[in-house]
């Protein structure tokens, strides 16, 4: 039964956004070349950047300056992630909510809206879609409705890890819904969920209000800027941190996520597993034009800026952005991306490529297939990996980062990426992409050292392709 939520804030509830200090910081004249040098080489040396230095990359304003983080950033990424690309896809579960967002296509007031949630068997079928085109990791989105109360949310993730078909299953469920009381958190937890994301949209106190109608309980900025302080309390210590770029300035948006993330670090000693950076995209009724705009150059610097600013935490960039904007704003920092996305309800097994907005949040950039994907990474550099192996062995939140040293990639995330891979060649490829992953495996392979690891991996790889062995991983 649906136990009613407190509105208790978590035990060290601060409001740690000053305002007008993030603003001046954002304002900030530019800084000089070598100050911006002694900032990059800090992050390359894995170090987080305090709020502070991340505005002196933020303030950065020559093209020799804006080069120099790139390069950096693209440095950065491969050392401490290597050249995979982790894949998902969302699964809208309910868009029914009592909030009224002004940027959202779900807003309650927007009655153009045609609503559902997904019963058990929808939600089945769904899944066994995904499945069938190679996914193994998905995030489930929900509104904000009592309907959608933890022990529902909780009920929906075991349908997911329970539905399997052929070689197909889910390995990790993230979560994208309303904040959550402490219990509420524990409820979800224990239906094993792996990341709880909540994006504060913006945390611009003026914005935030403006945006937010007053009465809903979104319009309570602090109860949603304490929300993964609230999971960290509950256990839950694999949250995701984002703001919706669009809905006020872009630096001040970026040192609020790096002062959220040092928050969350300082005071857990555990800081978000992933940062989102979502750009407003055109939803039902909205006039796109009340809005600010983020334009691409500084979309890519933000991201840029940002992986810099947090070495460990992942970056995760979605559908909503076109796909010339993924490839070129991927190298620099990029760890996750969705593909074969659909954000309509039930869009997995009824809707074609076309969008309908009424029945979706908002629009998205790219709608090519989880096949085109993989081909496009395969041919630009990249290893795409469904690895989950960190998290079933229990690396991950501060753990994670212990590992997350030089080696670790060689002995794990390589490996784990390279079944993963394999896999998908083997159970759901199209024969060109298949052909161009073995490929990349033969030559990944080349590059690990040789050992007993190597030969270890070699046997897996051989085990998925003659056997119905799966899930094999270091
Ligand atoms: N309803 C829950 C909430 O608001 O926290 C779950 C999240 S909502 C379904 C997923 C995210 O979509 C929101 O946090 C917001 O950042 C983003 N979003 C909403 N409207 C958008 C738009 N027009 N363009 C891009 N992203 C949008
Ligand atoms: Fe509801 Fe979330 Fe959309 Fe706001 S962003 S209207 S809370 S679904």
């Amino acid at each position: 039964m649906a136990v009613t939520q407190t509105r208790e804030l978590s035990k060290h509830a601060v409001d740690f956004i000053d305002d007008a200090a993030l603003e001046a910081l954002a304002a900030r004249p530019a800084p000089d070349a070598a100050e911006v040098c002694d900032v990059i080489a800090k992050s390359l040396e894995k170090q987080p950047l305090s709020v502070e230095e991340t505005a002196v990359l933020l303030a950065a304003d020559t093209p020799d300056l804006q080069q120099e983080i790139f390069d950096a950033a693209r440095q950065l990424k491969r050392c401490v992630y290597g050249n995979r690309i982790v894949l998902f896809a969302p699964l809208y579960i309910g868009s029914y909510c009592t909030n009224d967002c002004a940027y959202c296509g779900f807003r309650r007031s927007n009655v153009d809206s045609i609503r559902r949630t997904l019963s058990h068997d929808e939600i089945v079928g769904e899944v066994e879609a995904l499945e069938n085109v190679g996914h193994k990791r998905l995030i489930l989105v929900y509104g904000e409705h009592p309907w959608y109360s933890p022990e529902f949310i909780a009920e929906t993730v075991r349908s997911v890890y329970e539905t399997k078909v052929g070689h197909g299953e889910i390995r990790r469920v993230n979560i994208n819904a309303a904040p959550l009381d402490v219990e509420g958190y524990r409820v979800v937890r224990e239906a094993g969920i792996g990341t709880y994301q909540v994006f504060q949209e913006t945390y611009h106190h003026a914005t935030y209000a403006r945006v937010h109608r007053a009465g809903t309980q979104k319009a309570d900025y602090r109860w949603r800027l304490d929300a993964l302080s609230r999971a960290l309390e509950a256990g839950q210590d694999d949250v995701g941190i984002g703001a919706l770029f669009g809905l006020t300035n872009w630096k001040f948006e970026t040192l609020a996520l790096v002062a959220h993330s040092l928050h969350l670090q300082n005071t857990y000693g555990c800081g978000p597993h992933t940062v989102s950076f979502p750009r407003l995209t055109p939803a039902t009724g909205l006039d796109m034009d009340e809005f600010s705009r983020v334009s691409d150059a500084e979309f890519k610097r933000l991201v840029a800026i940002l992986r810099l600013a947090v070495p460990y935490t992942g970056l995760i960039l979605t559908a909503r952005e076109k796909a010339e904007v993924r490839r070129d704003v991927m190298e620099f920092g990029v760890s996750q991306i969705d593909a074969g996305t659909r954000i309509e309800l039930g869009g997995y097994t009824a809707a074609g490529d076309a969008q309908t907005l009424r029945k979706e949040q908002f629009t998205i950039g790219d709608v090519r297939s989880l096949d085109e994907v993989v081909r496009e990474l395969l041919q630009t550099g990249f290893v795409p990996s469904w690895c989950t192996a960190c998290y079933r062995l229990g690396r991950t939140g501060e753990h994670f980062m212990e590992f997350a040293i030089p080696g670790f990639i060689k002995r794990y995330c390589t490996p784990n990426a390279l079944t993963t891979l394999k896999e998908y060649l083997v159970d759901y490829a199209s024969p060109k992409t298949r052909a161009l992953g073995e490929t990349v495996i033969a030559t990944e392979l080349d590059r690990l050292p040789d050992g007993r690891q190597k030969g270890e991996l070699r046997t897996k790889l051989a085990d998925i392709e003659s056997s119905d062995q799966r899930d094999l991983y270091f």
